[in-house]
């Protein structure tokens, strides 16, 4: 991935490169690995906390035409990012269809979630009243947190008439276990979703996210939507990454401190430096989403040497033992987050996951994008 200047512009303390082409190649090749299903693209929390305008447009441009979000705000957001009106690319709102909110589905050309019965009859009302628009119907095969229930499941395939006036544009279910291929709930999700869509055979079922397009064709149905993956995060934890790296975090050395007398580093006095010892800190902290678990737990890289974050993570600031790279100076970058860090890696130091890290990224950064469609 290209690197910003060393030293970043003057008013840059820390910046986030975010590779818009590395986007673009996860997204072929889950397309490819999911292939002949359709791959869409999760793309909530304003594109996992990348920016959703450029990673929407960067995606489109790949060829993706569907697209998930789970607030109706970030598909009124998304739908404009990709062009407004002009565009002929689908936005599914994973959250489902509050009352009140018929009105702005239309006007954005939004795909409602239909979470439940409720959801399914007054979606089906509005369109008998002002003309077919798409939906999805959400079943819950064993996540109890959105979608249809199986008491629900039931009384809808008693009565499939429930269905009359929705042109329903996919059936889907969401796996609770993906990232663990052994786990037995994989395939009793599997089978309940495929003997589910069998009732409706004429409509697309999508069953996988990210890791579960890896457990196998079984799980792709007739579209997959990844979301994680796609910005670089390892869709099965503990198997090499097929992924590319989407993010940089490189921060800027403020300040060396030249440590000759044994004293303690930051807050709370937690670590102890007994002989002599370069000390720098860098402008990041837990405010911008490098969290506070990280204290002591991580490591950083300043130009090919590997050196530890010691103390605490304080609200603005790390504080980190470069002593291996004792000609580093003031202004120079040190990678946070990069090759020999990544955001898996960050993660499990944190006691946490990709996705929270991604979606933590502080709004301080100078976001860089590189490539792509920015
Ligand atoms: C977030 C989400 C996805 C994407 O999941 P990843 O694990 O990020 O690939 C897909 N489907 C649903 C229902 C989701 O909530």
């Amino acid at each position: 991935m290209p690197s910003p200047n060393v030293s970043g512009p003057p008013t840059a303390t820390t910046v986030l490169t975010i590779d818009l082409d590395a986007l673009a190649a996860n997204y072929k090749l889950l397309k490819q690995r999911a292939a002949p299903a359709h791959c869409a693209a999760v793309v909530k929390a304003d594109g996992y906390g990348l920016g959703v305008g450029p990673v929407g447009r960067t995606l489109q441009a790949a060829g993706c035409t569907r697209f998930f979000v789970a607030h109706l705000d970030e598909g009124v957001t998304l739908r404009e990012a990709l062009g407004g009106a002009g565009s002929t690319a689908t936005i599914a709102v994973l959250n489902g269809l509050m009352p009140g909110q018929e009105e702005v589905f239309r006007a954005h050309d939004l795909i409602p979630v239909l979470n439940d019965l409720e959801q399914v009859a007054r979606w089906s009302n509005e369109c008998r009243a002002n003309g077919p628009h798409p939906s999805i119907l959400h079943l819950d095969t064993g996540m109890c947190r959105l979608g249809l229930p199986p008491d629900e499941q039931r009384t809808l395939f008693d009565d499939p008439q429930r269905l009359d006036g929705l042109s329903l544009a996919g059936i889907m279910s969401h796996l609770a276990c993906a990232d663990t291929p052994d786990h037995p709930l994989n395939r009793q999700q599997q089978s309940d979703f495929a003997a589910a869509i069998k009732r409706l055979p004429e409509v697309d079922g999508s069953l996988a996210a990210s890791s579960g397009i890896f457990l196998g064709p079984d799980w792709h149905f007739d579209m997959v939507r990844p979301g994680v993956a796609l910005y670089g995060v390892a869709p099965t934890p503990g198997k090499p990454n097929p992924m590319a790296p989407v993010i940089k975090l490189s921060g800027k050395i403020i300040q060396i401190r030249h440590v000759d007398a044994p004293q303690t580093v930051g807050y709370g006095a937690t670590h102890r430096v007994t002989g002599p010892t370069l000390v720098a800190t860098v402008a990041a902290g837990y405010a911008d989403g490098y969290l506070r678990s990280l204290s002591g737990r991580a490591s950083a890289n300043i130009g090919g040497v590997t050196v530890p974050v010691v103390g605490r993570v304080s609200m603005d600031l790390i504080t980190l033992d470069i002593s291996n790279a004792p000609a580093a100076q003031p202004g120079d970058m040190i990678d946070l987050i990069g090759p020999h860090f990544d955001v898996d890696a960050v993660a499990d130091a944190a006691g946490t996951i990709g996705y929270e890290i991604l979606t933590s990224l502080g709004r301080r950064y100078q976001r860089h994008y590189v490539g792509g469609t920015a």
